[in-house]
C-alpha cells in the first residue's frame, strides 16, 4: 500500500475489549465452566480445540452443546487480536503481523524446515535495547505484551500448519527484550509445555536475549531446561557499546558470567547470536578476540549475516567475510554456525513489517508468493 492510499492516516475503529478464548488459563476455563453450570469435562474438550485440534472458530467446536458455544460466543472470541496482515515466502516461511486490541501490531513467524516447524514469537510492542542495526527498537519502547497476546502469536502460527505439520520448535527472537517481560512470557510457555496444551518441551525453546544478567538469572531460577541465546554482536565493550547501547550500563564481563552461571544451573549449552555488519564487526581481529572469549566455555556462536534495514545504513558483509569469520572460530575450537536465511523475499528482519505498516492498514491478508 503506498502513502498515496485514502485510507493510511484513517485510524482504525476501537476493537471491542473482549477475552480471548485461546489466553484463558486452565483455571479460568475450570471457573467459568462451573460458573455457568457446565461439566468439569469440557474444560478439556475446549482445550483439545484450542491446542491440539486447532479450532478456527468457536463455531467448529463440534462435541460442545450448542449453549455452550453460544455461551462461550457471547463473552469470548477464540482470539482479541485480527490478522492486519499475512505473507508467504518462495520457502513457504510465513509472516503474520498481528493487530492487538489497541491497535499496536506485533509480528510472528513460521518458518518450515524438513521436519522441523519453528515459530518466531515477539515479546513487547517495540524494544527499548536500541541495538543500531535493528529494526525492532527505531521508535523506542511502546509496552509489554500480555500472556495472552503472546500465546494468541503461536496458536495463530499453528493454525497456519498443515495437518501433517506440527510445531517442534519456539525461538522467542522477534520483536522485544523477552527478559524485559518475563512473566508475561513463562505465563504463555506453560500452556505451551502443558500436557494438555502443546505438550512442547522446554528444551525447544529459545529465549534470546540482549543480555541482562539479572533476567539470565530469573531464567535459571524457573529452573526449566530452556535454550538460551544471548545476542552479544561484539568481542570488546567498546565496540558492544556502539552497536549495543544498553551494554554501556551491562559489560560484556557481567554477561559471560550471568551465562555461565546459567549453563552450570540448567546444563544448557549458551548460544552466542553474532549479527555480521561488514567493516564493523566482522573482521579477523574481531573473530580471533571472540573465539579468546569464548574457546574455553562450552559455547556455540551463530553467526547471523545482517538483514539489510532500509532505513538504517549497515550491510551485510559478502560470503567470503562470513565464511573467513567462520574459519577463525572454528580452528579456535570454538562450534560455529552460520545461521540460513529464511523468508528473505518478505520482511524477514525483526521489526521490519510493522515498521513498513505503522499507521497504514490492509484489511485483507495478503499472500506475495516471490519466485
Ligand atoms: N531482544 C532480544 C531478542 C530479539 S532480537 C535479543 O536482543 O536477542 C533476535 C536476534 O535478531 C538478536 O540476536 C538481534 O540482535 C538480531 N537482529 C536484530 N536486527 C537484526 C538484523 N537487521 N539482521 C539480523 N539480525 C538482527
Amino acid at each position: 500500500m503506498t502513502s498515496l492510499d485514502p485510507l493510511a492516516d484513517v485510524p482504525l475503529p476501537a476493537l471491542p475489549a473482549r477475552e480471548s478464548l485461546c489466553g484463558l488459563s486452565a483455571d479460568r476455563i475450570a471457573g467459568w465452566l462451573s460458573e455457568h453450570n457446565h461439566p468439569a469435562y469440557r474444560a478439556s474438550q475446549l482445550r483439545q480445540w484450542i491446542y491440539g485440534r486447532r479450532a478456527e472458530s468457536i463455531d467448529e467446536m463440534a462435541d460442545l452443546p450448542a449453549s455452550l458455544r453460544e455461551q462461550l460466543g457471547d463473552e469470548f472470541d477464540l482470539f482479541t487480536g485480527r490478522l492486519a496482515r499475512h505473507q508467504v515466502a518462495g520457502d513457504r516461511t510465513e509472516k503474520l503481523l498481528v493487530e492487538l486490541t489497541d491497535g499496536k501490531r506485533v509480528e510472528c513467524v513460521l518458518m518450515r524446515e524438513t521436519r522441523r516447524w519453528t515459530v518466531c514469537i515477539s515479546t513487547q510492542v517495540g524494544c527499548a535495547m536500541g541495538c543500531v542495526f535493528c529494526a525492532s527498537g527505531l521508535l523506542g519502547l511502546d509496552r509489554n505484551l500480555s500472556r495472552p497476546e503472546i500465546l494468541e502469536q503461536i496458536l495463530r502460527l499453528t493454525r497456519r500448519l498443515e495437518p501433517d505439520e506440527r510445531l517442534t520448535n519456539i525461538v522467542v527472537m522477534g520483536i522485544g527484550e523477552p527478559l524485559a517481560n518475563l512473566p508475561a512470557l513463562l505465563g504463555a510457555l506453560e500452556e505451551v509445555h502443558a500436557e494438555d496444551g502443546l505438550g512442547l518441551s522446554p528444551r525447544r525453546v529459545t529465549i534470546s536475549t540482549v543480555g541482562l544478567p539479572a533476567g539470565i538469572r530469573q531464567l535459571a531460577d524457573v529452573g526449566r531446561p530452556y535454550n538460551l541465546a544471548v545476542s552479544l554482536h561484539a568481542p570488546n565493550d567498546e565496540l558492544r557499546n556502539r552497536l549495543v547501547p544498553v551494554n554501556d550500563r551491562i559489560g560484556i564481563a557481567e554477561i559471560l558470567k550471568a551465562a555461565d552461571d546459567y549453563f552450570e544451573r540448567t546444563g544448557r549449552r549458551v548460544t552466542y547470536e553474532y549479527v555480521l555488519l561488514a567493516e564493523t564487526n566482522d573482521q579477523p581481529r574481531h573473530a580471533r578476540q571472540l573465539a579468546a572469549l569464548l574457546a574455553d566455555r562450552n559455547a556455540h556462536v551463530n553467526l547471523i549475516p545482517m538483514n539489510n534495514v532500509k532505513e538504517l545504513n549497515w550491510n551485510c558483509p559478502g560470503e567470503p567475510q562470513t565464511q573467513r569469520f567462520a574459519t577463525i572460530l572454528d580452528e579456535a575450537g570454538v562450534a560455529t554456525t552460520v545461521r540460513k536465511k529464511k523468508g528473505a523475499d518478505i520482511d524477514a528482519a525483526c521489526g521490519q513489517l510493522r515498521l513498513e505498516n505503522l499507521g497504514n492498514d490492509i484489511p485483507q491478508p495478503t499472500e506475495t508468493e516471490a519466485g
